[in-house]
């Protein structure tokens, strides 16, 4: 028999925070990645945290593949979205780290230093993600923009 206190420990309700999520047509409250960019970055303290979103553990596959908001070459940036047990992120942030020279908030860098690695043992449907400090970040250039689509014609039908 499945008792009360039984049935909520097995629902048990995670709080992620979102990171890396970034503007596009259909969302365009999420910050540019391009407001992000430093091309000064601390290549040990870049390279630790390129290692941690790679270690990452998948929490849920979506159908599509997500599109570099600059439009490089790489069209294939993942569809997963990643968690460490604190934050949640697409598979395809570190792409932007390893060609585009986004460095990330320091919030989320201290974060990475402190980090003792944990098991996740829970899926998407326990989880309650936060999106308001994400969505509030400004980043430290915002003399630059990417693109809002993987192309114009997307962009001008998306208008009419
Ligand atoms: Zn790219």
């Amino acid at each position: 028999m499945t008792t009360t206190k039984s049935y909520f420990q097995s629902k048990k309700i995670h709080s992620l925070t979102a990171i890396g999520y970034w503007h596009s047509i259909f969302e365009p409250e999420f910050p540019d990645p391009a407001w992000f960019r430093d091309e000064e970055w601390n290549v040990a303290e870049k390279q630790m945290v390129i290692t941690h979103l790679l270690q990452s553990h998948p929490l849920a596959d979506w159908t599509g593949q997500s599109w570099c908001r600059f439009r490089c070459a790489e069209t294939q940036l993942g569809s997963k979205d990643l968690t460490d047990g604190t934050y949640i992120f697409p598979e395809g942030l570190v792409h932007y780290l390893q060609n585009h020279h986004i460095r990330l908030p320091e919030k989320f860098i201290q974060h990475v230093q402190q980090y003792k690695h944990i098991q996740i043992n829970f899926g998407l449907e326990q989880c309650v993600i936060e999106f308001n400090w994400w969505t509030n970040q400004k980043g430290w250039n915002r003399n630059q923009q990417s693109f809002l689509a993987p192309n114009d014609e997307l962009i001008e039908n998306y208008k009419h």
